[in-house]
């Protein structure tokens, strides 16, 4: 794998760009897109880079064909659908708690973590193993069963969005020996979710897992460097940077960068950008434009916000993909460790995932993800998209 090292990619940003982006389309000619084919290192875990290939010759994926999505409201066999409370376990929670619920919160049925305790396999030589203590709890999104997130009202993805940080803070507060709360959500089969209803899952993990490790590790290099956090250098980069590059010999203009072309959607509080080294072609990343390190500091003002923006992008990714399957999750910084600087160095994300291909044998085996849209002209389709205005 090509490997970068810090100094490579900083502060000579805009030169490492126009080293990498040799193929990227001139924004303003987007009927010339030349074919892509480049290896993008993710600035903020440069191991977790992606090769683009937009020829289709180059294209080593097979498409995920849409599936159709169930719109009833009330499917009777659902165990998750409102009149069916018996057939889960007994809630955790349940907002409202009295009368019809917008939302719950029950135990997983098949826990990949437990609360009990299990004696782990002795550890021997090399093959060591920690217990698989946690929890895993499902919320059920909606009362609605086909209902997806860009149908929802913005006034329900805030109740949704503060329900997340709620539990969140409760998982954190009920034990020392959970390190990180993961909140995510899968929909659709491509996605992996098991059940039609929309819900969203909490795992509370006795680690922090080694990609979120990552992240914080690198921001705080980052920072520990140049007073900044990283994250908040992307997004100020994203919404003013333009980058000329000229000819040493001639002094002429050789191509000009327009990094905005990254972003989609901006709202008072939030930007969703596409991320420059996109894993996967219609992935977007949405972040606080104030720094935040904790998602758990979020005012119900900005979950508003966020709610808004939610909807808004997930309005964008269904309509340009006919009905989207997706993952998305939170990366949070870890309360169950030493925080330190990283509360500057580390900034909250939401990222979302649509699966539109099936991982080969080939990202697998070398980890390079491939992407065969280059992400300035996913954006450009997402940012086109008609919607009423904010
Ligand atoms: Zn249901
Ligand atoms: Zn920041
Ligand atoms: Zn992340």
């Amino acid at each position: 794998m090509v490997r970068f090292g810090r100094e490579k990619m900083f502060p000579e940003l805009n030169h490492t760009w126009g080293t990498l982006v040799s193929g990227l389309p001139d924004r303003n000619a987007p009927e010339q897109k030349k074919a892509v084919r480049e290896i993008r290192i993710n600035p903020v875990v440069p191991a977790e880079s992606v090769l683009v290939a937009t020829a289709r010759g180059m294209r080593p994926k097979k498409e995920e064909p849409p599936a159709p999505h169930d719109m009833r409201p009330f499917v009777d066999a659902c165990p998750f659908c409102r009149g069916n409370e018996a057939q889960t376990p007994a809630p955790i929670a349940q907002v409202p708690a009295h009368g019809d619920w917008s939302l719950r919160i029950v135990e997983n049925l098949y826990p990949v973590l437990g609360a009990d305790r299990s004696t782990p396999h002795f550890a021997f030589g090399l093959q060591q193993t920690i217990e698989g203590y946690g929890r895993h709890e499902v919320i059920i999104d909606h009362s609605s069963h086909g209902i997806r997130i860009h149908e929802m009202t913005e006034e329900h993805l805030a109740l949704l969005l503060s329900t997340y940080r709620t539990r969140m803070n409760e998982l954190y507060h009920s034990d020392p020996r959970l390190k990180y709360v993961l909140v995510f959500k899968n929909f659709g089969p491509a996605a992996g979710a098991s059940i039609g209803h929309t819900h969203s899952q909490i795992i509370a993990m006795p680690v922090v897992p080694a990609n979120v490790q990552a992240e914080v590790r690198n921001s705080l290099a980052f920072f520990q460097a140049g007073q900044r956090c990283i994250f908040c250098s992307l997004i100020d980069e994203a919404l003013t940077f333009e980058a000329t590059l000229y000819d040493r010999g001639s002094g002429e203009i050789r191509r000009k960068i327009n990094v905005g072309q990254f972003v989609i959607e901006r709202t008072s509080r939030f930007v969703a950008m596409k991320p420059f080294a996109s894993r996967y072609e219609w992935e977007v990343h949405i972040l606080p434009l104030a720094h935040a390190a904790d998602f758990l500091d979020s005012s119900p003002e900005d979950l508003a916000d966020l709610g808004r923006i939610l909807r808004r992008t997930m309005e964008r990714l269904n309509a340009v993909l006919g009905g989207v399957q997706y993952n998305y999750f939170f990366h949070s910084l870890p309360h169950g460790v030493e925080q330190g600087e990283s509360t500057r160095a580390f900034h909250w994300h939401l990222e979302i995932c649509p699966r539109t291909s099936i991982p080969t044998g080939f990202e697998l085996g070398s980890g390079l993800f491939v992407n065969t849209i280059c992400p300035e002209d996913a954006a450009e389709r997402l940012r086109s998209v008609v919607l009423p205005s904010v």
